[in-house]
């Protein structure tokens, strides 16, 4: 079954939440063209390299009314965080340039403070407590945001561990992956009760960890002094903008460690008035969304490119959801790999050759995997077709 472009639209406006973009005018602009940039349909996630998510028209007719005044950047930082640690149910609320962001200037909240002196002074953190626990198995990619503070990651694996530096009174915060839980021996809710215990912040990064939308505000009941979220992907905000939530005294602190205050180390972290607006636009609407209806729409797209690969002999597919991060419909396609001579790395490069470009997930546990939720209306049949197409004849 194919749809045209109208059935598309209407399927699309059908959907709660997902009101389809008006048809584009026939002068629009088309920047990748003029700049020979071939774009893809995203079928991978929200991976920052294939610039993360699309934003919603409303959030950008937010944007675009925040771009033509000018408004003083710290009111408005303001004004915005109070509006989303309403909405959010959280002590307060910061919009960082990203999720890195909120972990560098949480950090350095939990550092230095609000003392101007010390502010000025990071990442030379003499003098201060400087040390940020971390369970050995968490460590990842993104805890050099932490130590770009001037801290030092000690790593631990057990409740005495943890005890036992916190006594050596250097630790000045303690930070917890939120994705590796499952690989750690001190599980989320016992390393933020811990914290509270020893009188250590703890931070939780769950940057990529919304759906579900109950994450929002899930980590800062169970009692994290700090907790970062993504504002680009789950969210679907700007791709520069993040959420730094928790702890008022901490919350107000990161902001002075913040852009616009030069001589601090989140100067180079900007988040301008248009994605400081723009997270929040983002925000409200993800709220509203009926997060039945489009978790049923992902269902179905998986369904949709299953039978499409599904006409061809020898192809399983399943849907499978993540357990943390990212967790959301997705479809694995398997085959006899050796009998078609056919590695899920030739697919996923011809699908990359192909026109329009196609990007599968590329952390595929076996066979290619596809993401759903960051297709557009109409774009499951198109990936259907085109891996329908390459498993058939390699
Ligand atoms: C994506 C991600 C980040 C970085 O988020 P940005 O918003 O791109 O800065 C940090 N931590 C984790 C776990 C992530 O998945």
């Amino acid at each position: 079954m194919t749809l045209d472009r109208r059935e598309f639209l209407g399927a699309a406006a059908a959907l709660p939440g997902t009101a389809a973009l008006p048809p584009a005018p026939a002068a629009e602009r088309d920047v990748y063209r003029e700049l020979g940039v071939r774009p893809l349909v995203n079928a991978a996630g929200t991976y920052t390299t294939l610039s993360a998510s699309l934003l919603p028209r409303e959030v950008v007719e937010a944007m675009d009314s925040a771009s033509r005044k000018y408004v003083n950047l710290v009111e408005l930082q303001q004004a915005v965080g109070r509006r989303i640690s309403a909405l959010l149910g959280c002590e307060a609320a910061l919009v960082t340039s990203g999720a890195a962001a909120a972990l560098t200037l949480g950090t350095a909240a939990c550092v230095a403070g609000a003392d101007r002196e010390r502010i000025r002074r990071l990442p030379d953190t003499a003098g201060m407590r400087n040390e940020v626990l971390i369970q050995k198995s968490h460590r990842y990619g993104y805890d050099r945001a932490v130590r770009n503070v001037g801290v030092r990651l000690v790593e631990v694996e057990t409740r005495e561990d943890v005890e036992r530096a916190a006594a050596g009174g250097r630790v000045a915060m303690m930070l917890f992956y939120n994705r590796h839980d499952p690989l750690g021996a001190i599980k989320v809710e016992e390393f933020a009760l811990l914290g509270k215990r020893l009188a250590i912040p703890t931070l939780n990064d769950a940057a990529a960890d919304v759906p579900p939308a109950s994450n929002l505000s899930r980590f800062t009941k169970m009692g994290y002094d700090l907790v970062a979220f993504s504002g680009g992907k789950g969210l679907r905000g700007p791709q520069c903008a993040g959420l730094l939530l928790g702890r008022k005294d901490l919350v107000e602190a990161a902001a002075l460690h913040n852009n616009p205050h030069t001589d601090t180390i989140g100067r180079a972290c900007k988040a301008a008035k248009e994605e400081i607006v723009g997270m929040w636009a983002a925000l409200e609407r993800y709220l509203k969304l009926d997060h039945d209806a489009v978790w049923k729409d992902w269902e179905r797209r998986c369904h949709a490119v299953a039978a499409l690969v599904g006409e061809v002999p020898g192809v399983k597919t399943e849907t499978f959801v993540p357990p943390i991060a990212n967790a959301v419909p997705h479809l694995r396609v398997t085959w006899d790999e050796a009998a078609r001579g056919l590695r899920p790395a030739d697919v996923m490069r011809l699908l990359r050759e192909s026109e329009p470009r196609i990007e599968l997930r590329p952390e595929a546990v076996s066979g290619v995997e596809v993401s759903v939720w960051t297709l557009e209306p109409g774009e499951e049949e198109v990936v259907g077709r085109r891996l329908r197409d390459v498993l058939r004849k390699p």
